[in-house]
C-alpha cells in the first residue's frame, strides 16, 4: 500500500515551513483530516490496520483516541474491530476522559491516532486510560513518523520516540522527514517564518 501517494493525492502532504506541535520547524506537514475527509478511503485504511491488529492475535475491547486528530482514525479502527471507541481531550492543557466515558478495570484497551510522531498525546491519553484500570494493549496509527518502532518494519525506535517498547505499534507505513530546532531550521535561516498548520486556512 503506497501511504504517501494516497496522501499526496488527496492533497494532505503538505510542502512549506511548519510549526508543529512538538515545537520543532518542518518542510512537510502531514494533514491526515484531508485523507480521512473521503469516508471509504477512512473505512479501506481502517480496515487494513484492523486487518494487521487481528492477524497479531492482540485482544481489542475498546479503541481509545486523543482528542482531536486521533478521533476519524479510531472511530473507524474501532467500526473495523467491531468494538467500542472513546477518546480523550486536553482540559486546560491535562488530556482527560470525560463525557461519560468509563474504562473498566482490565479492559483492553488500543490507543490511535492519525499519525504518531513521537507518541505524546496518545501516551499522555493512555496514562488516563491506566488510571482508570485499562490495561493498554497496543498502539495504533494510519502513519509512523518514523520515530517509533512498528510491527512489521525493522528500524529501531529513535531516542525520541515515547511509546513503551513492550507494547506494540500498529501502523500502515512510514513517513521520514526532517524536523528542525528553530536554532538550527534551515528554512528559518533562509528567511520565511514557521507557521501553524491549520492557521492560514490549511
Ligand atoms: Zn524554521
Amino acid at each position: 500500500m503506497n501511504l504517501e501517494k494516497i496522501y499526496r493525492d488527496a492533497g494532505a502532504y503538505l510542502e512549506g515551513h511548519f510549526l508543529l506541535s512538538s515545537g520543532k520547524h518542518s518542510q512537510f506537514y502531514l494533514q491526515s483530516a484531508k485523507v480521512l475527509e473521503d469516508p471509504k478511503v477512512a473505512e479501506e485504511l481502517a480496515s487494513r490496520l484492523a486487518e494487521m491488529i487481528k492477524k497479531s492475535g492482540v485482544q481489542v475491547d475498546t479503541v481509545c483516541a486523543p482528542a482531536l486528530g486521533g478521533i476519524l482514525a479510531g472511530y473507524e479502527l474501532a467500526r473495523a474491530l467491531g468494538v467500542r471507541f472513546i477518546f480523550a481531550e486536553r482540559v486546560e492543557k491535562v488530556m482527560t476522559i470525560r463525557r461519560g466515558f468509563e474504562v473498566q478495570k482490565g479492559e483492553k484497551v488500543l490507543m490511535c491516532e492519525d499519525i504518531i510522531t513521537t507518541g505524546g498525546s496518545v501516551l499522555e491519553a493512555a496514562s488516563q486510560v491506566e488510571k482508570q484500570g485499562g490495561e493498554v494493549v497496543a498502539f495504533a496509527a494510519l502513519a509512523n513518523r518514523g520515530f517509533c518502532k512498528r510491527v512489521g518494519n525493522e528500524n529501531d525506535a529513535k531516542p525520541t520516540c515515547k511509546l513503551p517498547n513492550d507494547v506494540p505499534f500498529f501502523a500502515l507505513g512510514d513517513f521520514e522527514f526532517d524536523v528542525y530546532d528553530e536554532e538550527n531550521c534551515p528554512l528559518c535561516v533562509d528567511g520565511s517564518k514557521a507557521f501553524k498548520p491549520g492557521s492560514r486556512g490549511n
